[in-house]
């Protein structure tokens, strides 16, 4: 399959730079195609502003996801975004490797959902979730932290990983735009000791071998909503 890896850390030697090097090397010799974007080294920018268009409907007033609505019909984003764009639509597969920071991406990541997950190419208000541009793809969050596992269990200090931290990417993000998230892969604290890293990077590889095996994460379809997005009665737990 056509594997695209997001990758976001400023570091080439990082724990995070490794684990995408074994995504590259491990992916290809299973006789997967891939592609990396290496947002640091790109030099990707982050902030979603008027240069990401190369024509404006609007100059007096200035709205993000209209001109991304526009700029998807009359294809005239900047070239960074389109580049990023036809990747998505070449791969089969996206691995988001990044660190956790401050429970979230880290804001050159952040800045590449806000430019290329645009209005009109990754979702529209009829178009989301299942229905999402990017439907038909799966997708998997590849993250390490500074906190260790017992501080992301649902009573933790820093709540819980799946439905407090990441549930905003893999929901807000991947989801809505239409991926189909699988389990996330999560190396807790590898700055703290050298074995623990090692079995860090046995796991994912055996996890890159068995990628069709990784359960997705479950979530509801739109039609299991309301026409006021509650979810109806018969499809809730309590
Ligand atoms: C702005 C910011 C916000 C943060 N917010 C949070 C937060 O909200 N929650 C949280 O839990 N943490 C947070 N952190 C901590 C952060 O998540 C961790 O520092 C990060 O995940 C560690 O991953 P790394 O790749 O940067 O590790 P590194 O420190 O780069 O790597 C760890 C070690 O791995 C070694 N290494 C590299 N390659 C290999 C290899 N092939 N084999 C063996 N060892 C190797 C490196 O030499 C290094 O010693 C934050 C950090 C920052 C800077």
């Amino acid at each position: 399959m056509n594997v695209l890896i997001i990758y976001a850390h400023p570091e080439p030697k990082s724990f995070n730079g490794a684990l995408k090097d074994l995504d590259v090397s491990e992916l290809t010799s299973l006789g997967h195609q891939v592609k990396v974007s290496d947002l640091y080294a790109m030099n990707f920018k982050a902030v979603a502003d008027r240069d990401d268009f190369q024509m404006l409907e609007n100059e007096d007033f200035f709205k993000y996801a209209k001109e991304q609505k526009r700029a998807t019909k009359t294809n005239s984003f900047s070239k960074d975004i389109q580049r990023e764009q036809e990747k998505l639509l070449w791969a089969d597969f996206v691995i988001f490797q990044f660190p956790l920071w401050w429970f979230s991406v880290p804001a050159i990541l952040k800045g590449w959902f806000d430019r290329v997950f645009a209005s009109g190419f990754a979702y529209s208000s009829e178009n989301r979730y299942d229905s999402g541009g990017l439907k038909g793809r799966k997708a998997m969050l590849s993250t390490t932290t500074g906190s260790p596992k017992q501080a992301y269990t649902p009573y933790g200090i820093d709540g819980d990983i799946h439905e407090r931290i990441l549930y905003h990417i893999n929901h807000g993000m991947l989801y809505f735009a239409g991926l189909e998230p699988i389990e996330p892969f999560i190396a807790w604290t590898p700055s703290h000791n050298d074995e623990d890293r090692k079995r860090y990077l046995e796991e994912y590889k055996r996890r890159l071998n068995n990628l069709s095996e990784i359960p997705a994460i479950s979530y509801h379809p739109t039609s299991h909503y309301d026409e006021h997005h509650q979810l109806k009665k018969e499809y809730r737990a309590f």
